[in-house]
C-alpha cells in the first residue's frame, strides 16, 4: 500500500509542477496554442481509454462529443450570455446524455454496429452544425467565446486546462481499480465471465460510454474557450480517427499514455511542417509513421516502455486467513432445481425435458457420452442461454426469466469447459471480481476485505504465491484452479463446475479431488460435470445421467452404475 500512496504523491507534486509551469513560464502564442490544444484534446483521449481501453468498445465519434461541449459553451457564452462555468458543465451534461443514449440503443447489438451507430452519429452531428445556421452559425462558426472570470490570460486559461487535464487524469487513472473499473476490464476481457460473475455487462458497457462521452464533452468545452473561435470542420469524422489513433498510438489502456500520443500527433505535424511544400509527402511521412509506431508496439508507446521496465511484482507472503464458504441456506432441502428443461439449436434439441433436484450440501453429478447436452444444460442453467422450455428454481424461487449476472447475485457460481478468465488481469484481480458479487455477505466492508477474501481463495486453490502475476502464465491446470476460487471467491449458494478434471494430469487431479473433498466439507452444494468416473464415483452422492440431451437416469451413485443401460450408454461395455 506504500508505495501506492507514493505514486498518489507523485501525481500530485508533477501535476501541481505542471500547472505553475502552465501558469507562469512565458510561451509565444505558437506554443501556447499547441499546449492548449493539446491539453483538451487529451482529456477527450482520456475519455477514449475508459470506453476502448478499460471497457474494450469502439467510438468513432469521440469528434463529436467533444463538439457537444465546445458548442455548448461557445453558443451558451456568445449567444446567450450565460456564465462560462454553467456552459461547461451544461455540454458535459449533454455528452452524457447523448453518450448514454447512443450506448442504450445500440450496446447490446455488439461491435460492429457500435462502430457504425458512432459513425452516423458523427456524420449527423456534423451535418446539424453545418446546417442549422440559425442555432449554430453554420459554417462560418462562432467567435469571440468567452472564458470564466480570472481565467481570461492565456496563462491562466492554460493553467485550468492543464489542471482539468491532471484531474480528469488521475481519476481515469483510478478508475481501474475500482470495482466499477475491474468490471468494465472483465467485460472487454470476456463478457461471458464476466456476466457470470456477476456483472451486468450491459449497464457496463453503457456507463463506460457514456463516462467516456463526458469527457469528450469537458475536453470540447475547455477548447472553446482557449480558442475562442469553433467551426465545424474541427469536428468531423476524421477528428475523430485521430483521437482514437492519439489514445492507440499512446497505449489506450492509461492516461499517460493517452497523453503521449496525444502529445506526438499533435507535434508529428508540426515536425514535419517544413514538408507541406510537396504535396502529399507530408500525409505519407506523417501515416508511416503512425503505421510503425503501432505495428511495433500493439500496446502503444507507452504500453511497450510500461512492459519494458515491469517487474514481476511477489506477492506478500504473509499468512491470510482460511477461507470460509457460507453458503446461504434457505433451509429448504433442494437449492437447485430444474423442471422439464429443453433448449432447441435451430432442429437439434440439445437438452430434452431434462428434470432433476440437486440437494443441498452434496455434491451431485451430471454425466454422460460427449454431446449428451451436459454443457448446455448448464449454459441454461446459469442463464447464457435461453430455456426453450421448463423452469429453474434456485432456493425456491423461479429465476428462469432472469439474465445470467443476476442468477449469480442468486447464488450460483461456474466455472467453464473452456476456461473463461480475464486474461490481462492478475489472478488476485480476477478472483475480486469474483468476491464482488452483489449479495455476497462475506464480502463486505471495503476493498481491503475483498482482496483478503480474494487472497484466501487463491491460497485455498494453493495459488496464493502467485496472486500478482497474469493469466497467461499460468498452467492449463491452474487456470482451472483460478476458474474455482474466483466461483468459491463469490460465495455461491451452489458451485457449478464444467469437467474440472479434463487436461489435469494424475497428480492434479488428485490435488482436484482433495478439493473438491475440502469444499464439499465446508457444506457448499456441487453440481459437477465430468468424464473422469474415479473422480466422478469418489465424490458424487448422486448421478443425473443424460444421453442425447434426455436423463436416462437419476438416483444415488452407486446405485446409477449398476444400472445397465446407464452402463451401456455411457460406459460403452455391455
Ligand atoms: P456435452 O457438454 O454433454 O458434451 P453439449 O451440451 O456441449 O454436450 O452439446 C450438446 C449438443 O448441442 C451437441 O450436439 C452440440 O453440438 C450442440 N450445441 C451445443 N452448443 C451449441 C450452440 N451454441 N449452437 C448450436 N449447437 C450447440
Ligand atoms: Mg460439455
Amino acid at each position: 500500500m506504500r508505495s501506492a500512496a507514493i505514486g498518489h504523491i507523485a501525481y500530485a507534486f508533477v501535476a501541481i509542477v505542471l500547472v505553475a509551469l502552465a501558469a507562469t513560464v512565458k510561451t509565444d502564442g505558437y506554443v501556447a496554442n499547441i499546449l492548449m490544444q493539446a491539453a483538451t484534446y487529451a482529456i477527450a483521449v482520456f475519455g477514449l481509454s475508459i470506453v476502448l481501453g478499460l471497457c474494450g468498445q469502439i467510438n468513432l465519434a469521440q469528434a463529436a462529443f467533444f463538439a457537444l461541449g465546445a458548442y455548448s459553451v461557445a453558443l451558451g457564452t456568445v449567444d446567450y450570455h450565460l456564465p462560462f462555468w454553467l456552459c461547461l458543465l451544461g455540454g458535459m451534461a449533454l455528452a452524457l446524455a447523448a453518450g448514454a443514449a447512443l450506448g442504450l440503443s445500440t450496446l447490446r447489438l455488439g461491435g460492429h454496429y457500435l462502430a457504425m451507430v458512432t459513425i452516423s452519429f458523427q456524420q449527423i452531428l456534423t451535418v446539424v452544425l453545418i446546417n442549422a445556421i440559425g442555432v449554430t452559425h453554420g459554417p462560418d462558426g462562432v467567435s469571440s467565446i468567452g472564458r470564466p472570470a480570472g481565467f481570461a490570460s492565456g496563462h491562466a486559461y492554460l493553467a485550468l486546462a492543464v489542471a482539468a487535464l491532471a484531474i480528469s487524469g488521475y481519476l481515469v487513472w483510478r478508475l481501474a481499480d475500482t470495482r466499477l473499473g475491474r468490471a468494465m476490464r472483465a467485460v472487454r476481457d470476456n463478457e461471458l465471465a464476466a456476466s457470470a460473475a456477476g456483472i451486468d455487462v450491459f449497464r457496463t458497457k453503457v456507463t463506460a460510454f457514456a463516462l467516456g462521452s463526458l469527457l469528450g464533452g469537458l475536453g470540447g468545452g475547455l477548447f472553446a474557450g482557449g480558442f475562442s473561435y469553433i467551426s465545424p470542420d474541427q469536428f468531423a469524422f476524421s477528428d475523430s480517427i485521430v483521437l482514437l489513433t492519439m489514445a492507440l498510438l499512446g497505449g489506450v489502456s492509461s492516461p499517460i499514455g493517452s497523453t503521449i500520443g496525444t502529445g506526438l500527433l499533435i507535434l508529428i505535424p508540426e515536425w514535419l511542417r517544413f514538408l507541406k511544400s510537396v504535396p502529399g509527402l507530408y500525409l505519407a511521412i506523417y501515416g508511416v509513421a503512425v503505421i510503425l509506431i503501432v505495428a511495433f508496439m500493439p500496446e502503444g508507446i507507452w504500453g511497450f516502455v510500461d512492459r519494458l521496465f515491469r517487474t514481476p511484482r511477489r506477492a506478500p507472503s504473509r499468512s491470510v486467513e482460511p477461507l470460509t464458504l457460507r453458503p446461504a441456506d434457505s433451509g429448504a432441502p433442494v437449492p437447485l432445481e430444474v423442471r422439464g428443461l429443453a433448449k432447441n439449436f435451430g432442429g437439434l434439441k440439445a437438452v430434452d425435458g431434462v428434470s432433476f433436484r440437486v440437494r443441498r450440501g452434496g455434491v451431485h453429478a451430471l454425466i454422460g457420452p460427449n454431446g449428451s447436452g451436459k454443457t448446455t444444460t448448464l449454459n441454461v442453467v446459469t442463464g447464457l442461454y435461453r430455456a426453450t422450455a421448463g423452469e429453474i428454481l434456485i432456493d425456491g424461487v423461479d429465476v428462469t426469466a432472469l439474465p445470467a449476472h443476476k442468477r449469480t447475485v442468486a447464488g450460483l457460481a461456474r466455472t467453464f469447459q473452456n476456461i473463461r478468465l480475464f486474461r490481462s488481469m492478475t489472478a488476485l484481480e480476477n478472483v475480486v471480481v469474483g468476491a464482488e458479487r452483489d449479495g455476497n455477505a462475506l464480502a463486505e466492508g471495503g476493498h481491503d476485505t475483498l482482496r483478503r477474501r480474494a487472497r484466501a481463495a487463491l491460497d485455498f486453490v494453493g495459488l496464493g504465491s502467485r496472486a500478482d502475476e497474469t493469466i497467461p502464465s499460468f498452467s492449463y491446470g491452474h487456470q482451472r484452479l483460478i476458474e474455482i476460487a474466483r466461483a468459491l471467491a463469490a460465495n455461491p449458494t451452489v458451485l457449478l463446475l464444467d469437467e474440472p478434471a479434463a487436461g489435469l494430469n494424475l497428480s492434479e487431479k488428485k490435488a482436484l479431488h482433495d478439493l473438491l473433498d475440502s469444499i464439499a466439507a465446508q457444506g457448499l452444494t456441487i453440481l459437477i460435470i465430468d468424464h473422469d468416473m474415479t473422480l466422478i464415483s469418489g465424490v458424487a452422492r448422486h448421478l443425473t445421467v443424460l444421453n442425447f440431451g434426455r436423463r436416462i437416469a437419476d438416483g444415488e451413485t452407486a446405485e446409477v452404475l449398476r444400472q445397465p443401460d446407464v452402463v451401456a450408454a455411457y460406459l460403452g461395455v455391455a
